[in-house]
């Protein structure tokens, strides 16, 4: 069986942790006679530089043809500072990427790690066994919506954004979010600020009502500072969170205090139907951490992690998937950790132990 792939490492760490990624790839492929053909290409600063884009028309167009999409991460200093004119999908190549194939379905997990439990900031009673889910919408919301910009008004500048949700894409990604639920066995929290903003209220009100739907899968609404404050105080009262794409990359790095380091949490961004979901942008949720590049000291797991959930998600090979996560847990109980875990190892050891661990179980 062959599988295409489109791997784009592009900028800061992204390139280094997306070998390490290709790496864990190889292993398995060896064993479960699948063929990875892999193209390469640019996407983010590195794009911009060679091609004046941060993603280019005939990079979307591969990411069309094949099986799923492997990114590291994009951006950096000198990018980020550039005033590019035009919408969100010219100013950076990974939401252009998402936009362009309609990757609105986000699933970022995360795990409480017993070995990693010295370096978090939870009582071990709270936290432990807590597997939380954040779904998370990727294609809409204030970071896409219209109108948006920076004018002159009243001899000053005033900055805008829309923060808007046409009813069928919230109900399209709760539905989504409902059956995940549903397969699982999870319960689902939906957050927003209904409480003060319009576009929340619609969200709340379509959420309950494709809800009646799943009469079995339990729901509650939090208002998204209260949400905060009890993942912090109780994380273990979470199962799923079902969120709009702006408070869903914001409670993402802070449930990623459960797992230590945002290092560790990989993400699926997928595209389709509630009944079929299976093609996607596989990344870590990390950015390209700039201070990191070429220390050797980036962590590889969330990427490895992300690996593992395109196996699950776009190929239906849970059990290998399965068998990557067991590698890592091994790996970290073992005392390999990166820097931010407060560890010594580098990149390619924690790379190789995961392999070696993997191969033992495979
Ligand atoms: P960041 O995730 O790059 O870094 C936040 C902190 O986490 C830093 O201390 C960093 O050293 C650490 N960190 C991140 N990944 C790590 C890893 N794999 N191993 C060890 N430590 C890790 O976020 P930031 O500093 O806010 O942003 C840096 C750049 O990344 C910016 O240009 C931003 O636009 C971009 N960014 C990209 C993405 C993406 O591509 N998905 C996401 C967030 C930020």
């Amino acid at each position: 069986m062959v599988k295409k792939l489109l791997a784009l490492g592009g900028d800061g760490i992204g390139p280094e942790v997306l070998e390490s990624g290709l790496m864990i790839l190889e292993t398995v492929s060896k064993v479960i006679k699948v063929n990875f053909d892999i193209d390469f290409d640019l996407i983010g600063g590195i794009c911009w530089d060679k091609y004046g884009t941060f993603c280019r028309n005939i990079t979307i167009q591969k990411a069309k043809e094949v099986d799923a999409i492997l990114v590291g991460a994009v951006g950096g200093p000198k990018w980020d500072a550039m005033q590019i004119k035009g919408d969100p999908e010219d100013q950076d190549g990974l939401m252009c990427l998402r936009k362009k194939l309609d990757t609105f379905f986000g699933i970022r997990p995360i795990k409480y790690y017993k070995s990693l439990h010295k370096i978090i900031p939870f009582y071990r009673k709270n936290v432990q066994n807590s597997e939380i889910i954040i779904l998370r919408e990727m294609c809409g919301g204030v970071m896409f919506s219209k109108p948006r910009g920076i004018k002159y008004i009243k001899n000053q500048r005033y900055g805008f954004d829309t923060a808007g949700y046409y009813e069928l894409e919230i109900k399209k990604f709760a539905e989504c979010g409902f059956e995940l639920a549903k397969k699982y066995n999870k319960k689902i929290i939906s957050i927003d600020k209904s409480n003060v903003m319009e576009s929340y209220r619609l969200w709340r009100d379509v959420v309950q009502q494709v809800s009646h739907n799943y009469p079995n899968t339990y729901l509650e609404h939090l208002y998204a500072d209260n949400c905060a404050f009890q993942m912090i105080m109780n994380p273990k009262k979470f199962d799923v969170i079902l969120s709009c794409n702006f408070l869903g990359d914001i409670f993402s790095d802070l449930a990623a205090t459960i797992s230590g380091s945002i290092g560790m949490l990989p993400s699926a961004s997928l595209c389709g139907s509630p009944l079929n979901l299976t093609k996607g942008i596989y990344e870590p949720v990390h950015g390209t951490a700039p201070e990191l590049v070429g220390t050797g000291a980036a962590n590889p797991i969330g990427m490895i992690l992300s690996i593992s959930m395109m196996l699950k998600y776009s190929f239906g090979l849970d059990i290998v998937s399965k068998k990557i996560e067991f590698a890592i847990d091994k790996t970290l109980q073992n005392g390999c950790h990166t820097m931010d875990l407060k560890g010594n190892s580098s990149t390619v050891e924690m790379t190789n132990h995961i392999i070696k661990e993997l191969k033992l179980c495979l």
